[in-house]
């Protein structure tokens, strides 16, 4: 893990980075492994920056630092697609998703050399269809400095939950790549450097069915005729559990893991966030089926809702005991622009516009009550005792479905095997030597190696270390409690 700096590369820029002219020569930096330099803002005509909400304090910066360069400043993609006026000092603004705005604005850019005296804005009306969509240039980035390499197969989502943008930006149709795009991308993957895992960043993967059906025997062959050089990652909806022919495909595919929104364990928080598909079925079986399937759930869980009582955090910590989802992401509330739930808190006059808070939401219970119960169920949730326990369940009911993949060339390379003995060795000695947890880590981990489960134990050991640390970090007030709060970022 060396060289491991960021969790996923940027996919957006990526794709733009392959979409612009080929004569243009580009340098394409990932802040989150390196920061851009002064040489580089003085290497660029133009500096195109994209980023999410979270960015947005960072993305403003590298347009002060452009302009003191005197370069042209462009921002695309998430952020300023629902928020243009996050940034107003950037010279031209693209908003929307690749399309007809791209092409105006590849235009513009190779009539003009100076800065506008106002910002220009370009707005897609008609977006590029997927099927034209070009592979990520993935040859542009070191994927070894990446935890995992990521896809995109789909966009959009046919549900409408209160919280969310992704119906609003990107359809509520759900656009797909052809199968032969996927395998072309996996293949450029694998050229610039075997990721191991691969993270479908679809809204929702099974949005579309039937085109999740025609794609999965495609990715089987592929997985097949290359010896499983890859483990899948996926987000879906809960509801993916009523589908066994998917999951006996996506099983056949490895796909080891999946991230479902289920926000909250309490039904009526459900029925009253639109999020009715998750009621479709008891949830904790849900998740049963899931794990029957080789797939271990990885679940977002959202604190600070209108239905929330002084029981919710009782509630999902006995939800997380009974679920055994050792990972989740527990965030406090957040109300985003162009989503139901803004337009609802704006005209209750329940958006609090402050940046030194948590959350933009005037929650019906007291903010600090609501902020002490995202902490406590942060710090219970990652306790290390119960953290360790839901992997023990994982590693006895959950990874033994997985299908027995082959010693291929693909997965016992030499640079693997480096690069598991790395990882592996600082684990034991970080986590087994060095933690305050270190007995409960052997607990897992002697029983495991002397069973050669050596993955178990660096998957095991990797993830809960970072909960930990991530937890040590909360209770000391380092890290946010949403996603999308400006608070730390700020200081
Ligand atoms: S299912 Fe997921 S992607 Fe779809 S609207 Fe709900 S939260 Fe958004």
């Amino acid at each position: 893990m060396r060289n491991v700096r960021a969790f996923m590369p940027p996919q957006g820029l990526l794709i733009v980075a392959a979409y612009l002219p080929q004569q243009w020569d580009i340098r394409f930096i990932d802040e989150n492994v390196r920061s851009a330099t002064k040489a580089d803002y003085q290497w660029a005509d133009i500096v195109i920056v994209s980023g999410m909400h979270i960015q947005r304090p960072q993305i403003n910066e590298i347009n002060e630092l452009a302009h003191q360069a005197g370069k042209i400043t462009i921002v695309g993609g998430p952020s300023v697609s629902g928020c243009p006026e996050y940034y107003p000092d950037f010279d031209i603004v693209h908003i929307g998703e690749l399309g007809d705005a791209t092409d105006a604005m590849i235009e513009y850019i190779d009539c003009h050399t100076e800065r506008p005296s106002q910002q220009v804005r370009f707005e897609t009306q008609e977006r590029l269809p997927l099927t034209e969509f070009p592979t990520p240039a993935y040859h542009k980035l070191a994927l070894d400095r990446y935890f995992l390499a990521n896809i995109q197969f789909s966009s959009g989502c046919p549900y409408r939950c209160e919280f969310c943008d992704i119906p609003e930006l990107y359809g509520q149709n759900p656009r797909m790549k052809t199968p032969q795009q996927v395998l072309q991308e996996l293949d450029a993957m694998l050229e610039a450097g075997n990721p191991g895992a691969v993270y479908f960043v679809d809204d929702n993967f099974v949005g579309n069915r039937r085109a999740v059906a025609e794609l999965l025997p495609h990715l089987i062959d592929w997985q097949k005729s290359n010896g499983y050089p890859l483990q899948f990652a996926c987000e879906a909806t809960l509801n993916l559990a009523q589908s066994p022919k998917l999951l006996e495909m996506m099983r056949e595919a490895y796909f080891c893991t999946v991230f479902c929104g289920i926000e909250t364990p309490e039904p009526q928080a459900l029925k009253a966030i639109s999020k009715d598909q998750n009621l479709s079925l008891p949830i904790l079986d849900a998740v049963k089926t899931l794990n029957k399937y080789g797939m271990e759930v990885v679940s977002g869980i959202i604190i600070g809702l209108d239905t929330d009582t002084p029981e919710t955090a009782d509630n999902i910590l006995e939800f997380i005991r009974l679920s055994n989802i050792p990972m989740l992401t527990i965030n406090l509330l957040y109300a985003l622009p162009r989503t139901p739930l803004w337009r609802r808190l704006e005209t209750e006059g329940r958006l609090i516009l402050d940046e030194s808070r948590e959350s933009n939401v005037d929650f019906l219970m007291p903010y600090e009550e609501v902020v002490k119960m995202w902490q406590r169920c942060i710090t219970e949730a990652y306790d290390p005792d119960f953290l360790y326990q839901r992997f023990a369940y994982q590693c006895e009911h959950t990874y033994p479905n997985r299908i027995k993949v082959p010693n291929s060339p693909a997965r016992v390379s030499k640079k693997n095997i480096q690069k598991g003995l790395t990882m592996l060795g600082k684990i034991l000695l970080r986590v087994g030597v060095f933690s305050n947890y270190r007995q409960t880590f052997w607990q897992m981990a002697k029983p495991a190696l002397k069973k050669g489960k050596i993955e178990q134990v660096i998957h095991v050991g990797l993830v809960a270390h970072h909960l930990i640390k991530f937890t040590q970090e909360c209770a000391r007030g380092e890290e946010s409690a949403s996603f999308y709060s400006q608070k730390l970022r700020r200081s």
